[in-house]
């Protein structure tokens, strides 16, 4: 068998058999397929597709690429939560320590940026220090230690995914059903959680920009889950404009403390609650999402979900005083306010916009191995159905370049949409 046979077919729009998925699969994760052949046959799937069996198939041969954890002697239940990828999406850094925190113990493992989606990784770096390549056996050990953990997808873990990840981000394959199923679904096999709840994105800042295509991922990622004996919730959250108002990588930790001490957005704050009690429920901490989500607004206002945010950073080397003082975190050169310059009902705030506006600030990549600015971005200070008044703050700029600074002025001003008449607010999830 050759790869380029194997790129070949999936170019001509026919399927591939299951043994010829691994042998690419394997093949790449050994290093023998270069990475122009990996990234000619992302594109391939990319335009042509696959059937849900190739999908399940990719996403087997992904997860056994590396090793699959057991983490039965760690935890009693393990649960774990993806989001497909949004702007502004920094749900993990609460929720993650707000179930822990409620006696579910939680250890993820998270991505970097793709596309023009941030990279809990990367925003998680902002903190100096923090390590996020644990090993197997540190993943383990703090998990039993202190119930959390959020670090990188180990090479022992869906290496192939972690491959064809960085490549995708950088080659315009990101937002391909199957892709996006197997490279999530492997991560989730590998990573040894019983129970998995899914954020699936839908709207203008999300990889699914409509309900029909963010149901079809949602479905296939639950059967292959049910399929590897996993039991999967999909939620459909909503993505047209950004989540809570902090877009970029050191802005968006910061709110995420400040959610934690129970002064985020409104917005942010209850689509925090609402995953917690999903995944309480699922690993049986709660018995009904109400009972689950009081636990989490507990969590938050009695300071639990605090201390144990402190406690992930500090067992994972970060500098804790960050955490404890946020206004720590370096600033950017060039912090600019763009008000309002009329009255009116914003009828739009489009997510995608403000994402790709973001990358262009530096805050994600245009090259596989790029750094990434953790100080730039963006606060929003409107949500969608709100009424503004002319000079209202609307957002505010945080960039290191002058140049990009002005772009960014333009590019941001046509995220926004006006109405005279009163607006709809948007809806957080979808059914
Ligand atoms: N998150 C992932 O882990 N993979 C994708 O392809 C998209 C979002």
């Amino acid at each position: 068998m050759r790869a380029v046979d194997i790129i070949i077919k999936k170019r001509e729009k026919e399927e591939l058999t299951g043994e010829e998925i691994k042998f690419f699969v394997d093949s790449l994760t050994r290093g023998d397929t270069p990475d122009y052949q990996v990234a000619a046959w992302a594109m391939a799937v990319f335009l042509n597709g696959m059937t849900p069996r190739e999908t399940t198939d990719l996403t087997l041969a992904m997860a056994h690429s590396g090793e699959i954890l057991d983490l039965s002697d760690v935890v009693d239940i393990a649960v774990d939560k993806h989001s497909t990828g949004g702007v502004g999406d920094k749900t993990t850094f609460v929720v993650l320590p707000v179930v822990s925190s409620c006696g579910l113990p939680v250890g993820k493992m998270s991505g970097r940026g793709l596309g023009f989606s941030g990279g809990t990784l990367d925003k998680i770096e902002s903190i100096p220090g923090y390590r996020v390549d644990l090993n197997t056996a540190e993943f383990k050990h703090q998990l039993k230690e202190i119930g959390i953990v959020l670090t990188g997808q180990s090479m022992d873990l869906a290496p192939a995914d972690g491959m064809l990840y960085a490549l995708r981000d950088v080659t315009g394959t990101v937002d391909s059903i199957p892709l996006i199923a197997s490279s999530i679904m492997s991560k989730k096999i590998a990573a040894g959680a019983q129970a998995v709840l899914l954020d699936v994105k839908v709207g203008m800042g999300a990889f699914m920009e409509n309900l029909n295509d963010a149901r079809t991922l949602s479905k296939l990622m639950v059967d292959i889950g049910n399929q590897a004996g996993r039991k999967v919730v999909a939620l459909l959250s909503d993505m047209n404009q950004p989540l809570g108002a902090a877009v970029g990588n050191s802005l968006e930790l910061i709110e995420a403390i400040d959610t934690l001490h129970g002064v985020g957005p409104v917005d942010f704050r209850e689509h925090c609650l609402f995953v917690s009690a999903q995944m309480l429920v699922l690993g049986k901490r709660a018995s009904d999402l109400e009972s689950g989500r009081r636990m989490a607004a507990a969590a938050i206002t009695s300071g639990i979900a605090f201390e144990k945010f402190r406690a992930l950073v500090s067992a994972q080397s970060g500098d804790v005083s960050f955490v404890d003082k946020p206004q720590k975190f370096p600033k950017a050169k060039f912090i600019e306010t763009i008000k309002a310059e009329r009255d009116g009902y914003l009828s739009r705030i489009n997510a995608r916009v403000i994402g790709e506006a973001a990358l262009a600030l530096g805050a994600g990549r245009a090259r596989k191995n790029d750094p990434v600015d953790h100080v730039v971005g963006f606060v929003v200070h409107q949500k969608v159905g709100d009424r503004v008044v002319q000079d209202q703050p609307i957002i505010t700029i945080y960039a290191n370049d002058e140049r990009k600074l002005a772009v960014s002025r333009l590019d941001v001003l046509a995220a926004f949409g006006w109405s005279d008449q009163p607006v709809q607010s948007l809806p957080l999830f979808y059914s």
